[in-house]
């Protein structure tokens, strides 16, 4: 494109170019959901499959003098935020932005003012709807290529993309269930339980009692072998002979 060259400089330092200008940082600012204001408060970015949720917080304890003034501020420096967020991560679609509360209306009108402005800085067409009463600011945004977390990232492999996972209690509890469910081969002497090594940990550590009582109940022995390299969620049950 020869029409832009006067847009374009070559670098040539030494330092890694992202580095240079700090984009590695942008990245990772871009890609977390937390993302800081200056003033303590912070954004929350959730991006779902249909729609794009940001919530704004104060971060810290407000003291009840100017609080007001105080969450207006916080939420005027959001909005800023909010705007860059949404055009370096290339959300689009449905966005709902959850602003902290303001009573006066005055101050609920800065805000949209305050969006509407900066997102005419936007090369993509925004639409911005008016505040609902309890805060909510719904808005659009088209865009034509995919958002920087799909370009980027991919589903984490270890939660399935869902962002949790059972927590040890859980996993030890659906573990007891099954292992008074498939007990019916009388001749087994001992089972052996199969799981990862946190697991036998906390069945060691916070369900020994548990533990026991099931050794009782089915008057057989239980081994716990540890498996590196199981799935937290993981665990296998076999008789033994
Ligand atoms: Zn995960």
């Amino acid at each position: 494109m020869p029409k832009l060259k006067n847009n374009v400089e070559l670098y040539s330092g030494d330092e890694p170019i992202f580095d240079h200008f700090g984009v590695e940082l942008e990245i990772s600012r871009a890609l977390g959901r937390k993302v800081w204001l200056k003033s303590g408060g912070y954004i929350i970015v959730d991006e779902a499959e249909a729609l794009v949720a940001i919530d704004v917080n104060t971060g810290r304890y407000v003291g009840k003098r100017n609080l007001e003034d105080t969450i207006t501020k916080t939420n005027l420096e959001a909005v800023k935020e909010i705007a860059y967020q949404l055009r370096l991560r290339n959300c689009g679609g449905i966005i709902v932005l959850d602003f902290i509360d303001m009573e006066k209306e005055s101050n609920q009108e800065k805000v949209i003012t305050a969006l509407k402005e900066e997102f005419l800085k936007d090369r993509a067409k925004t639409n911005v709807l008016n505040m609902s009463s309890l805060g909510i600011v719904e808005m659009t945004r088209k865009r034509t290529r995919e958002s920087l977390v799909r370009t980027l990232c991919e589903p984490c492999s270890y939660c399935d993309g869902k962002g949790f996972i059972k927590s040890k209690t859980t996993i030890c509890y659906e573990l007891f269930r099954e292992l008074h469910r498939d007990q019916d081969d009388k001749a087994a002497e001992a089972i052996e339980l199969h799981v990862h090594p946190e697991i036998a940990d906390w069945l060691y550590d916070e369900e020994r009692e548990m533990l026991e009582e099931t050794e009782e109940k089915l008057g057989r022995r239980i081994i716990i072998k540890t498996e590196e390299k199981f799935h937290l969620e993981q665990f296998e049950v076999f008789s033994k002979h």
